[in-house]
């Protein structure tokens, strides 16, 4: 079974394209459009992987990001930070907030997937590839 990952973002659109497309790849997916829902989320769902927007309604994703690296449960899970904010000092702000990996908008799905998969297998939470029958 593939990983349960955390989508935070407050856009519809922007959210439904990623949920659809980390679905289509057979993550489970749930989803949060603001920093209260996606703490609420964390706790309930536990997820092994969060993408993280940054314009919240209710405040910077990077606030969220620091409240998750202070505490011991969830010091080391994986977090990809997805913004419109491109500049080099946001995504050095970004990296050096805590998050591990960073996208800017408007981003590729298939970047997006291919990091997704990425940040899972450096933290060994990847399901092994596939057998394919040649
Ligand atoms: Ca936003």
């Amino acid at each position: 079974m593939k990983a349960q990952i955390l989508v935070v973002e407050d856009q519809p659109a922007t959210l439904d394209l990623i949920c659809d497309v980390l679905k289509e790849e057979g993550f489970e997916v749930q989803q949060a459009q603001s920093t209260a829902g996606a703490r609420e989320s964390i706790r309930r769902a536990a997820p092994e992987l969060v993408i993280l927007d940054r314009g919240l309604p209710d405040g910077d994703g990077l606030d969220f990001l620091k409240e998750l690296r202070e505490n011991p449960k969830w010091t080391s899970l994986p977090v990809l930070i997805l913004t419109a904010k491109k500049a080099v000092e946001d995504r050095v702000l970004g990296l050096k907030g805590g998050a591990d990996d960073y996208l800017a908008k408007p981003f590729n799905t298939t970047e997006l997937v291919a990091r997704v998969e990425a940040l899972l297998r450096r933290s060994g939470k990847a399901a092994p590839p596939p057998a394919r029958g040649s």
